[in-house]
């Protein structure tokens, strides 16, 4: 028997219709002490480039949209 243990979604999504990168916002990116956020420069939209996070959450409280939704694993709730 095997155990999954890969995620089928990253912990941190960013809702590209909300978010205002393209006007030059990087907050997101800014507060993220783990780096792990970016810019994508064809789309101009925040994104999670490493699947690493703290759930620390200024990434959601701090973007001026609500684009960002950290999604914190139920067992650590
Ligand atoms: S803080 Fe919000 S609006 Fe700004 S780049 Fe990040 S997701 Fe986009
Ligand atoms: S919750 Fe914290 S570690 Fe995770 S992406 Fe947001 S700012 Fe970075």
């Amino acid at each position: 028997m095997s155990i999954a243990t890969t995620l089928t979604q990253a912990p941190v999504v960013v809702d590209e219709s909300k978010c205002i990168a393209e006007k030059g916002c990087t907050v997101c990116v800014d507060v993220c002490p783990l780096d792990v956020l970016a810019i994508d420069m064809v789309k101009k939209k925040a994104f999670m480039k490493y699947d690493e996070c703290w759930y620390c959450l200024p990434c959601e409280t701090d973007c001026p949209t609500d684009a960002v939704t950290v999604s914190i694993p139920y067992l650590l709730r």
